[in-house]
């Protein structure tokens, strides 16, 4: 679409421009919400672009431009979730083959390798991803995809994107990039050598916690074309409402990330001082173990902030005493986020090696003043 979606237009400007055109008949300077499952069709067999929107949608497809305007990938697909996202790239694989995963992967990630395509036949197994030599020593003959997380879910870890490309490519494997935690407005996986970056839509690119999505964007004809095949075979696609929603929210994301760092740098730096918080997890904070690495691959460090408390008692407390950090699962939203890891996110990795401290404490920092975001955790760790 038009020369709105060219590379010379900074990161801002493509939000707001690339794939979205105004649109021809009226000059809606939005994208319509194009509500259809069909199309008439010029003659048997001759629709005009898509046949039945499963394959395709207008606002679905302006969604998928902007995001891979955004990533700098020439291919972006949308779907309902970003399980649905990972589950229809996994399809690409084939029973016999294997997939690494970083020791602190989400766990719906892990719960459907492990517990869904494992018995189907498809392998996977976890490591320290910051680690290179486990990386290399994980990977076996079958492994296609290694499998990167970075910042990490829920103690923030930081993997080397490009090393764990030369690592995967020279093993002939690809290299997926969950980018839900940094997002395109932080870290740009295609650039430092990913073949795939996943999304949760849901998260940071929705941004205001009313939808669910999931998108996949790559540079590689090939695969793309498997995924769009797969895309339509499978059908775990979005409807239009939703794909209108994500192309909003992706509208103000590099504004509303600036927000979500500035102020979880704050919050961070409170806790740090906090007698009752034990270890702070940011990668924004020097004493970090990724920090360095963080700021070479990452233009800031995000929104997500975990710590630690005296005991698992004392963590489901505070995440029950604040007021303005709503106590529920997800992350991304504009408003604050606080929750328990090992009970509620983390409940389906119990007993596996993903298991989390019951002490930890995550939070998402939203965009409010952070004066009062630090009122609200003072209170309730007092
Ligand atoms: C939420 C999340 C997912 C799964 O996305 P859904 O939209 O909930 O299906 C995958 N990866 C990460 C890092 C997430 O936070």
């Amino acid at each position: 679409m038009g020369a709105s979606t060219g590379d010379d237009l900074r990161f801002e400007t493509r939000a707001i421009h690339a794939g979205q055109d105004p649109e021809p008949a009226y000059g809606s300077v939005n994208v319509p919400i194009y509500q259809t499952s069909t199309y008439a069709q010029r003659a048997v067999g001759r629709p005009v672009r898509w046949d039945y929107a499963r394959g395709g949608n207008p606002t679905r497809e302006a969604f998928q431009q902007a995001l891979a305007a955004l990533e700098g990938g020439t291919h972006a697909l949308a779907f309902a979730s970003g399980l649905g996202a990972e589950s229809t790239l996994l399809l690409t694989l084939r029973p016999g083959d294997h997939v690494v995963l970083g020791n602190d992967v989400y766990g719906g990630t892990y719960r459907l390798l492990a517990h869904v395509l494992e018995p189907w036949g498809l392998g996977s197994s976890t490591c320290d991803l910051a680690d290179a030599d486990a990386l290399r020593a994980a990977i076996r003959d079958e492994t296609r995809f290694v499998w990167v997380e970075t910042p990490s879910n829920p103690l923030l870890k930081i993997v080397d994107i490009a090393g764990a490309a030369k690592i995967a490519h020279d093993a002939g494997a690809r290299l997926v990039v969950d980018n839900t935690f940094a997002t395109p407005a932080l870290q740009l996986p295609l650039a430092l050598g990913a073949d795939v970056v996943v999304h949760s839509v849901t998260k940071y690119l929705g941004g205001h916690s009313d939808l669910i999505g999931g998108a996949l964007v790559t540079n590689d004809d090939e695969l793309a074309d498997r995924l769009a095949f797969l895309t339509n075979a499978v059908g775990a696609v979005p409807g239009p409402m939703d794909s209108y929603l994500a192309l909003r929210g992706l509208k103000t994301l590099a504004l509303r990330m600036r927000a979500h760092c500035e102020n979880a740098a704050r919050v961070a730096g409170f806790l740090s001082q906090h007698e009752r918080a034990r270890a702070v997890h940011y990668p924004g904070l020097s004493s970090h173990e990724g920090h360095e690495l963080a700021a070479q691959q990452m233009s800031d460090f995000g929104g997500i902030v975990s710590f630690t408390v005296g005991s698992a008692e004392e963590a489901r407390d505070v995440a029950s005493s604040t007021r303005l950090f709503f106590l529920a699962e997800s992350l991304g939203g504009v408003e604050s986020l606080i929750e328990v890891p090992a009970p509620m996110t983390h409940a389906s990795v119990e007993g596996s090696p993903l298991e989390v401290p019951p002490e930890l404490i995550r939070l998402s920092v939203g965009i409010e003043h952070p004066d009062d975001l630090i009122a609200d955790l003072d209170r309730a760790l007092r």
